[in-house]
C-alpha cells in the first residue's frame, strides 16, 4: 500500500513573523523556512507504518515554489521513498492544493493520505477536509493514534473533552494532531541518502487543475499591542480594579 504525505513549506515556527508595511501580508523575504510541523508528524507516521511492514511506499508531495524541493528532501531524509513537487509561483489556497492533491490521488492510488491538521502560516485547517470531499474518501482529522490493518484503519481523535475512535475503510484521509508521535531527528547520512532519491516535478496544468485563488485577502495587521501591567497592593485593590477599571467582574 502506498501512502501519500502532503508537506507544506512554511515560515519556521521559531521566526517572529512581521506584517508588511502595506498590510498585504507577512514578510517572508530572507526568513527561515521549514516543513510545517504537523507535516513532519505526518511523514514520521507514514515512515513508521512502512517500518512495521504495513506500507510499501511513502510518497511526499509539496505544492508551491521551486524551493519546496528542500522540504521534500527533508521528508525523504525522514524516510519517504520519493517525492513529487507540483511547481508553481502562484498563490495557493487550500482549495487549489486540495484539487492538486486529488489529481495526484487519482494518479498514484494511495491507500492512505496523511496530512497535517493545519499549516502554521495561514492556520486554515481546510486542505485535508476538502481533499476528502473532492476525492469522496472517508476522513479522520486530528489523529492522536493510527492503527492500520489490511483493509481498514482505526484512528483515535482528539475531541473536546476526550478521545474518539473511528474505523475507516481504505483508502482514507487522515490529518495529524500534535501528540500523534514525536518525529525523529534527521541524521546526516539520511540527508545524503535523500539527495539520491527520486523527485519528480509537475505543473498544475499537467494535472489539469486551475489554481486561481477564490478568496481575496483584504488586509493583514499586527495584533493590538498589550499595555504594560501594574502591581496592586492587595487583593482588595485587585478586586476594585477588576470591577471598576477592567469591568470583568
Ligand atoms: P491548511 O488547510 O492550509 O491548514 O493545511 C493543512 C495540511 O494540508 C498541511 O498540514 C499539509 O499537510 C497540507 N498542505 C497545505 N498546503 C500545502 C501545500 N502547498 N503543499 C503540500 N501540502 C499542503
Amino acid at each position: 500500500m502506498k501512502v501519500l504525505v502532503p508537506v507544506k513549506r512554511v515560515v519556521d515556527y521559531n521566526v517572529k513573523v512581521r506584517v508588511k508595511s502595506d498590510n498585504t501580508g507577512v514578510d517572508i523575504a530572507n526568513v527561515k523556512m521549514s516543513m510545517n510541523p504537523f507535516d513532519e508528524i505526518a511523514v514520521e507516521e507514514a515512515v513508521r507504518l512502512k517500518e512495521k511492514g504495513l506500507v510499501t511506499e511513502v510518497i511526499a508531495v509539496s505544492c508551491g515554489v521551486a524551493q519546496c524541493q528542500e522540504t521534500l528532501r527533508t521528508a525523504m531524509a525522514i524516510g519517504a521513498d520519493r517525492a513529487i513537487l507540483v511547481e508553481t509561483d502562484a498563490e495557493l489556497q487550500p482549495l487549489a492544493v486540495a484539487k492538486l492533491l486529488k489529481a495526484l490521488v487519482d494518479k498514484e492510488q494511495p491507500g492512505l493520505i496523511i496530512l497535517g491538521k493545519q499549516a502554521i502560516d495561514d492556520d486554515a485547517n481546510q486542505t485535508g477536509q476538502m481533499l476528502a470531499a473532492l476525492a469522496d474518501l472517508p476522513q479522520a482529522t486530528f489523529a492522536n493514534k493510527v492503527e492500520l490493518s489490511a483493509d481498514k484503519v482505526s484512528v483515535t481523535r482528539e475531541v473536546d473533552g476526550g478521545l474518539e475512535t473511528l474505523a475507516l475503510t481504505l483508502p482514507a484521509v487522515i490529518t495529524t494532531d500534535l501528540r500523534l508521535n514525536e518525529p525523529r531527528y534527521v541524521t546526516l547520512p539520511n540527508i545524503m541518502k535523500a539527495k539520491k532519491k527520486q523527485l519528480d516535478t509537475v505543473k498544475p496544468e499537467d494535472l489539469g487543475v486551475d489554481v486561481a485563488p477564490r478568496l481575496k485577502t483584504l488586509k493583514v495587521t499586527e495584533p493590538a499591542k498589550r499595555g504594560a501591567g501594574i502591581k496592586v497592593a492587595d487583593v482588595a485593590a485587585l478586586v476594585e480594579k477588576l470591577k471598576n477599571e477592567a469591568k470583568v467582574i
